[in-house]
């Protein structure tokens, strides 16, 4: 048993997440994501998936990230292989 650090729940399969040196303790994927996904700074969803990185901004999707920054994002692709 161990406790959820985002909603307090008591939960028989709680999990550890280990990142960065911090071990952080979550009853649900749900939790985590809410913890410790980055948010796009263009449309300010979550960041589930890989994301885009431009010069230390982070975004959702290519499309984002050339939204959100035209000049530094233009680049950017969703790194996904094809
Ligand atoms: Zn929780
Ligand atoms: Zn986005």
């Amino acid at each position: 048993m161990a406790t959820c650090e985002v909603c307090g729940n008591d939960y028989a399969l709680s999990f550890e997440v280990h990142a960065q040196g911090a071990v952080h303790t979550f009853d649900s994927f749900e939790c985590a994501i809410t913890r410790m996904a980055p948010i796009c700074e263009h449309c300010e969803c979550r960041i589930v998936g890989h994301g885009v990185e431009v010069d230390r901004h982070w975004y959702c999707s290519a499309h984002c990230a050339r939204t959100g920054d035209p000049r530094r994002g233009r680049e950017a692709r969703d790194s996904v292989p094809v």
